[in-house]
């Protein structure tokens, strides 16, 4: 095997990648050829070895700490008090609506006046006709003259719709 195709294959012979055979071959010419053996030695230096050693004490403490810290999170969510039934129903209205808070306050505010004028004029209609109804049908209108107008001066109004025309 030649220098040349030795070299190409340092990389891949020190990372294990090499077929049995190829790597018997390389292994060889390294133990023949003291110049690739020092590129090789020297490869060897500056390459990264992709599985560091770790301390097990270090890792114990690791992972210790790590559990703690995700055990401490899970007491801290499950010692919070519970969402009010308020607080409920806000976080449903912010996560299904995509209308304004303060537009749809304003919409509720205005049909809760119109819903209240409504009910108010209901009642007065409902006022008016009982009066109505507490009136004796049968008795003709009294024609009250308020007393500061002198009598002979009061004429009862008399409209005419048919006379009424321009
Ligand atoms: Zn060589």
């Amino acid at each position: 095997m030649h220098c040349r195709a030795v070299r190409m294959q340092l990389v891949a012979f020190q990372d294990g990648e090499l077929s049995p055979g190829q790597r018997t071959q390389v292994r060889e010419h390294l133990d023949r050829c003291a110049a690739c053996a020092k590129l090789e030695r020297r490869l060897e230096e500056v390459t990264p070895r992709p599985f560091v050693e770790v301390d097990p004490e270090l890792q114990e403490t690791m992972w210790r700490r790590l559990d703690a810290a995700i055990d401490a999170a899970f007491r801290r969510q499950r010692t919070l008090p519970p969402p009010s039934r308020l607080q409920l129903w806000w976080r449903w209205l912010a996560e299904e609506t995509t209308v304004p808070t303060g537009a749809m306050l304003a919409y509720a505010s205005l049909l809760l006046i119109a819903i209240t004028w409504g009910a108010h004029n209901w009642w007065t209609a409902q006022q008016l006709q009982l009066a109505l109804n507490q009136r004796d049908a049968s008795a003709p209108m009294q024609l009250v003259v308020p007393a500061e107008i002198p009598a002979d001066q009061f004429r009862p109004a008399a409209w005419a719709p048919e006379e009424d025309q321009p």
